[in-house]
């Protein structure tokens, strides 16, 4: 084991919810005290951008990546560590093993961990784990090219990352003929059917008036709305123009039946549902600390909820898309939870209380952008409810997807990172 007489406070993930953490935490902690901060890539990206990389040839080199190292994310002189890229291969009592050696150990203890881990997702929506920044762009220009050649695309999921995806093609390439098969009655989640279920984490319902105002502007761009079907995965061999499963450019326009018996056509398939918690390392150890959808169990202060002798009882935190906290998995929830785990660690360090969280209003707040120019949202207000989102609002989203005011500022170490 790593023998250094620093007590670690070992993070693991420097995406949204790690890197928030690491920022509200770093100065606060006792000189004793270190941040470890692991991460698999060399890199991380700014995900709501991922939309419009994919079709929009030049942005798979705009306001999307940075690379995470010591310089990006510490100031110099910090004694906090950034072992990237590195990944964590076990978690154990009090400490945890590391694919590569960190002072000569894979080894680490710690008095504190927090499982900021997020989600799994096939590319394009995330790197592929281990890949280099540059194969992740040469990924983004593979796939633009493919959306170009391609005359129909069928998308399977109208969430946000399907609508938004839609709304990309349809404004860069007006004559595609696009379709959304989504298994709700509206775009995104207006009904919250999920949310009835035990021991499972689901997201709260979105609000009909954005699934309607977003279905009214893709039907005025000659978008294919289809609502209450799912589109059926062969399980088997298939025969002649039959769609056998996989995503991106097919050989040919292929049909793809759906639940209905109808079916849709299509020479491109973007597959936009499948989206998984990445717990698999506490699942190894601990699976009673796993909802029954993944997602792991937490307290109102973020600690793993684990049975008595587990190896996981204690100094295990979770935080982001990987935790079951309520509400929805996006980067404004894990931008909230990653400084309110900081006030925690903080207090538990110091020997105070810590406050309970509970999520901010702004957390209820959803922009979706149809491209450049269009989208539509709504903000939660106290007394008001839902808002209709401001056009100003909307433009920050469309422009660059809020990365110049979340995004690069999250790297706060002697290198300056920008668009
Ligand atoms: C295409 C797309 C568009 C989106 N658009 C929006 C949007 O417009 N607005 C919004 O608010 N949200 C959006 N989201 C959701 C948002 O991006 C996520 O909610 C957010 O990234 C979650 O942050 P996270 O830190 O919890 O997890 P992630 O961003 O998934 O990061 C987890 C990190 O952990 C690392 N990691 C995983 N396992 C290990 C390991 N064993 N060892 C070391 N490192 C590890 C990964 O490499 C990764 O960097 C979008 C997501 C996608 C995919």
């Amino acid at each position: 084991m790593a023998g250094s007489p620093q007590k670690n406070v070992v993070v693991i993930g420097a995406s949204v919810a790690g890197h928030t953490f690491v920022n509200a935490l770093a100065d606060k902690l006792p000189a004793d005290h270190r941040i470890l901060l692991v991460e698999r890539n060399g890199f991380t990206v700014h995900l709501p951008a991922v939309v419009r990389a994919l079709v929009v040839p030049g942005w798979e080199s705009k306001n999307l990546t940075a690379e995470v190292t010591q310089a990006s994310i510490f100031k110099s002189g910090s004694r906090h560590r950034v072992l990237s890229p590195n990944s964590v291969v076990e978690l154990k009592k009090n400490s945890l093993v590391l694919e590569k050696p960190f002072e000569g150990s894979t080894e680490v203890s710690f008095v504190k961990a927090i499982i900021a881990t997020g989600a799994s997702q096939p590319l394009p929506m995330r790197p592929t784990p281990g890949s280099t920044l540059e194969g992740f762009k040469a990924d983004l220009v593979r796939i633009q090219n493919d959306i170009k050649a391609a005359k129909s695309i069928a998308i399977i999921g109208g969430g946000t990352v399907g609508t938004e995806v839609a709304g990309e093609i349809s404004e860069l390439y007006p004559n595609k003929h696009v379709t959304i098969v989504h298994s709700d009655n509206g775009l995104l989640q207006p009904s919250g059917i999920a949310s009835t279920a035990k021991e499972v984490y689901s997201p709260p319902p979105t609000d009909r008036k954005l699934s309607v105002a977003l279905e009214k502007s893709l039907k005025q761009r000659a978008v294919n709305v289809v609502l209450n079907d799912r589109v059926v995965f062969p399980k088997g061999p298939v025969q002649g123009s039959e769609w056998d499963g996989t995503s991106g450019l097919q050989h040919g326009v292929r049909r793809l039946a759906l639940q209905s018996g109808k079916s849709v056509e299509a020479d491109y398939v973007f597959v936009s549902i499948g989206n998984t918690p990445n717990s698999g390392l506490v699942k190894a150890v601990d699976p009673t600390a796993l909802t029954n959808n993944n997602y792991i169990k937490v307290d109102a202060f973020f600690r793993v909820q684990a049975a008595a002798g587990s190896p996981l009882s204690g100094q295990y935190y979770a935080i982001g898309d990987v935790a079951a906290v309520a509400g929805w998995k996006t980067a404004v929830a894990a931008a909230a939870e990653g400084p309110a785990l900081a006030a925690v660690i903080d207090a538990e360090i110091k020997g105070k209380k810590p406050k309970a969280y509970s999520a901010p209003a702004t957390g209820g707040a959803m922009v979706v952008s149809l491209g450049t120019k269009e989208g539509s949202g709504y903000l939660p207000l106290p007394l008001f409810g839902n808002v209709t989102a401001p056009g100003f609002i909307i433009g920050m989203k469309t422009k660059d997807f809020f990365a110049g005011k979340s995004f690069f500022p999250r790297f706060q170490g002697s290198q300056k990172i920008t668009a």
